[in-house]
């Protein structure tokens, strides 16, 4: 048998991201839907591993459908975390590598969380905004991503995303998404999107 993907514990407590998102949303973002994915991830390879022992035959297009979604979901969700910090610690203005590339490649900040923004709520239904970093133009890059497995950019490594799945705000903000994606850039951890792209950047 394989390894199997583990859920991550998150690197600040349930209620550090108050006032902005509340401890209920963060239990059961982490607790239940994150590790819900990381469930269905590892179901999908055991029954891939199953069926290679056994010989037997599967539904394949729909185990490798449930694997894409899962495992992207695991992916983003831990990487979502660490892209989050207590306020004070997070939001603000970034600084180091991420903050200079920002003003290269979108003029300014503002303009970026304009931007960046924009992409957040007009997301069609469950999805995420992110920002990516790539080498081959040297630039970041915006992109949606629907549910959490469509319409990625295939290779480009995420610097920064934003969860706007219903799960992730309705508790406290409703059908508010606008509201809470404006909250969401007081607990944004830019040391973290600094450290990301400072790996992958030539
Ligand atoms: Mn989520």
């Amino acid at each position: 048998m394989g390894k199997r993907y583990e859920l991550p514990a998150l690197p600040y407590n349930y209620n550090a991201l108050e006032p902005y998102i509340s401890e209920q949303i963060m239990k059961l973002h982490h607790g239940k839907h994150h590790a819900a994915y990381v469930t269905g991830a590892n179901a999908a390879l055991e029954k891939l591993e199953k069926a290679r022992k056994e010989g037997s035959p599967i539904d394949m297009r729909a185990v490798l459908r449930d694997y894409s979604f899962n495992f992207g979901g695991h992916v983003l969700h831990s990487m979502f975390w660490e892209n989050m910090a207590a306020p004070g610690r997070g939001g603000g203005k970034p600084g180091g590598k991420i903050a200079d590339k920002i003003n290269a490649d979108f003029g300014s900040l503002d303009t970026f969380k304009a931007q960046f923004s924009d992409a957040a709520k007009t997301v069609e239904g469950s999805g995420w905004a992110l920002l990516l970093y790539d080498a081959n133009i040297d630039q970041l890059v915006l992109t949606q991503v629907e549910k959490q497995n469509l319409m990625h950019l295939a290779g480009l490594p995420i610097i920064l995303g934003l969860d706007v799945w219903e799960h992730a705000y309705y508790l406290q903000y409703w059908n508010d998404r606008g509201k809470y994606v404006e909250a969401w850039w007081n607990v944004l951890n830019w040391e973290d999107a600094d450290k990301r792209l400072g790996k992958v950047q030539k």
